[in-house]
């Protein structure tokens, strides 16, 4: 059986969600990571370095290729399903009835090759064909919303969530009162782009918001991020790498984080994160919002 990293070198914070589950605070994104022997690689490489929890979705048409890395790579571990934590989002052009969010869930755990995933969540407020500011939008998010209560309801589900939702989405979905308030919000979340609003809604209402994007996104023009030279001041003083600071700054403000990475040593780094990053060097890094960028879809547009 192969060994996993020590856990004194990586963090094991978890996060309780409001209906008592846990969730991994650092967790492995998978977005344009579409290659199968790929996935192996990584995966083999995330469950070594500590990773507990997987973060994809429909949309990413990566499903099935994880299904092969953890029918494999879960027994070189002596890892049983339950100890990972497996995300998966229903896609724009799913939502609606029961029985289209049904089908297109279903669609997901064969895929996965699972009976369950820990968390469901709607990957983004606006459905697909629709202008985002088609009032439709609304209606339908409720239904969509309502269609995921009763999966939950019916245990086929241990979590639901949403991503991309604002502080209106998430009012306007608490006040349609479906009994069931989303555990998860994961969002754009990065020194460029954070709202304090949005954690502030998110941790009254006891939502767990969950960051993506945290090292400038898998797009090419990341760098300004991730190379910015406070960030780098930073992180010489700590003795730890860049991604590191970023990682480690959303988590200070009770943040999970998913970075994706295909590199051996980079994803060993992101969850080597048992570092404390100062009060004053949290605020230089929070300040850094003033810019404003950002780098994946806005969900802000949609009504
Ligand atoms: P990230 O912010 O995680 O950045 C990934 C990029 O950073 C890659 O280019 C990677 O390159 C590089 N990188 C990773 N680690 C390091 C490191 N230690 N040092 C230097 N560079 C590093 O981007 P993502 O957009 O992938 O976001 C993370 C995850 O969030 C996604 O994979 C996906 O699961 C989820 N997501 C969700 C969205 C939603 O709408 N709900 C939208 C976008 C993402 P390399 O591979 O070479 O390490």
């Amino acid at each position: 059986m192969a060994t996993a990293m020590d856990p004194e070198s990586y963090t094991t914070t978890k996060f309780t969600l409001n209906n008592g589950t846990t969730i991994p605070g650092v967790g492995f994104g998978t977005y344009r990571i579409r290659c199968g022997d790929v996935i192996m690689k990584v995966v083999d490489e995330a469950l070594a370095a500590g990773y507990r929890m997987f973060d994809t979705a429909a949309v990413y048409h990566n499903e099935g290729h994880l299904k092969k890395a953890f029918q494999t790579l879960l027994p070189k571990y002596g890892l049983e399903r339950e100890e990972i934590f497996i995300t998966t989002k229903l896609s724009p052009s799913d939502h609606g009835s029961l029985e289209v969010v049904r089908k297109a869930y279903k669609h997901s755990l064969d895929n996965l090759g699972l009976d369950y995933v820990d968390l469901y969540l709607i990957h983004f407020p606006g459905t697909a064909k629709l202008a985002c500011d088609d009032k439709r939008n609304i209606d339908i998010r409720n239904m969509t919303w309502a269609s995921l209560v009763d999966l939950y309801d019916n245990g086929l589900v241990n979590a639901i969530g949403v991503s991309n939702f604002t502080v209106k989405h998430l009012q306007q979905l608490l006040r349609s009162n479906h009994g069931v308030i989303p555990a998860v919000n994961q969002v754009e979340w990065h020194p460029f782009y954070h709202q304090q609003e949005l954690l502030d809604y998110c941790k009254e209402n006891d939502i767990l918001l969950q960051a993506y994007c945290s090292l400038g996104g898998t797009s090419a023009n990341n760098d300004s991020l991730l190379k910015h030279p406070l960030v780098t001041k930073i992180a010489n003083k700590l003795e730890v790498t860049n991604a590191q600071v970023l990682l480690r700054w959303a988590l200070q403000q009770d943040i999970a984080v998913i970075p994706k990475s295909t590199d051996p040593r980079h994803i060993k780094d992101n969850i080597a994160l048992n570092f404390t990053i100062p009060n004053e060097d949290m605020r230089i890094l929070s300040d850094l919002g003033s810019h404003k960028i950002k780098y994946a879809w806005d969900p802000s547009v949609v009504v």
